[in-house]
């Protein structure tokens, strides 16, 4: 009885795993046709100064408009991408897809700026510091327009070859950001080593802001060490006023999330940043 139990169950397990590996070579086919079907689309999220309630750049967030399947979140596909290798041209589309946003924005005479998010695959690509390049030139846009984000993990795994990368992009004059700060298993002397311009709170440690003390403790800890050491920080997930008002007193200088408004596609951001004054009231550009 056990035992044809144990098999039936095991012949459920396997089927479930076909299903799951099916699934994602489907996804895979369509993925590689995503970028040539526009089926890819950036939406932007605001960084806020806190100190004055204005624009300190946008994050583009990448979305995938799947024909059947709607929506696909990054954190389905982000991971897809990088296992199969698409994440790189996925990433000079989104590159490219950046750049000619700012080229438009800025002909308006804004100063604006969006940041990318890079994944660790990219720090193998030797040609990404000569494609940035080429891509900032073809849309007429100074690389101090542009900011990287990536996690501790993307360039922990050869710091060497990571090191050189970011030194070409910095000297195009693009800025640095380590995402999801904290939540990493590097030790902090990468902070020294590592050209970076600012470190991102990690969303799990604004969850609970101000009530969770040892999340305040944490928060309060890695703004006295940026401050030390001269980096800007961002908060990112603030979704309530008390959390931002704990985050502005503790001197937090960008903050970042639904408060302000969630990541929204281009075409909504246009009439707000012509637009002289970026005086922000919550939840909506
Ligand atoms: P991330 O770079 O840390 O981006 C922040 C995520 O938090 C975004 O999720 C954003 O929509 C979400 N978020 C922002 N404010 C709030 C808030 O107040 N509350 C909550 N609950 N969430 C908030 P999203 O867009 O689903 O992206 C998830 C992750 O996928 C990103 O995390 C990033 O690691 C990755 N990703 C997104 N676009 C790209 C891309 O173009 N290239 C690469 N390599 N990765 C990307
Ligand atoms: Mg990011
Ligand atoms: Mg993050
Ligand atoms: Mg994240």
């Amino acid at each position: 009885q056990a035992k044809a139990g144990g098999r039936r169950c095991f012949r459920f397990f396997d089927r479930s795993m076909n299903e799951h590996a099916v699934r994602r070579l489907e996804l895979e086919a369509q993925l590689r046709q995503a970028i040539d079907s526009n089926q890819l689309e950036l939406h932007y999220q605001p960084k806020v100064l806190v100190e004055t309630g204005g624009l300190a750049g946008l994050e583009a967030l990448l979305r995938w408009n799947h024909p059947e399947q709607g929506r696909i979140p990054p954190m389905e596909f982000i991971p897809l991408a990088e296992e199969t290798g698409l994440i790189i041209p996925l990433s000079y589309w989104v590159i490219e897809e950046a750049c000619r946003k700012l080229a438009k924005w800025r002909k308006g005479g804004a100063d604006v700026k969006v940041a990318i998010n890079l994944s660790a695959r990219q720090f193998h690509d030797e040609k990404l510091p000569q494609r940035i390049e080429a891509i900032l030139q073809r849309n007429k846009v100074p690389g101090s327009a542009l900011e990287i984000e990536l996690t501790e993990g993307a360039v922990m795994d050869d710091p060497g070859r990571a090191i050189v990368i970011l030194q070409r992009l910095r000297a195009l004059g693009l800025r640095v950001s380590v995402d999801d700060f904290g939540t990493g298993y590097s030790s902090l002397a990468y902070l020294k080593r590592f050209p970076i311009n600012a470190v991102k709170i990690d969303r799990s440690f604004v969850m609970d802001l101000p009530g969770d003390a040892e999340d305040a403790a944490i928060v309060r800890a890695i703004l006295d060490l940026a401050r030390a050491l001269n980096l800007d920080v961002v908060a990112e997930g603030v979704e309530t006023a008390e959390q931002l008002d704990f985050l502005a007193q503790a001197g937090c200088g960008q903050v970042q999330g639904y408060y302000f408004s969630p990541p929204r596609p281009a075409a909504e951001l246009d009439a707000w940043i012509s637009k002289a004054s970026w005086a922000y009231s919550p939840n909506r550009p």
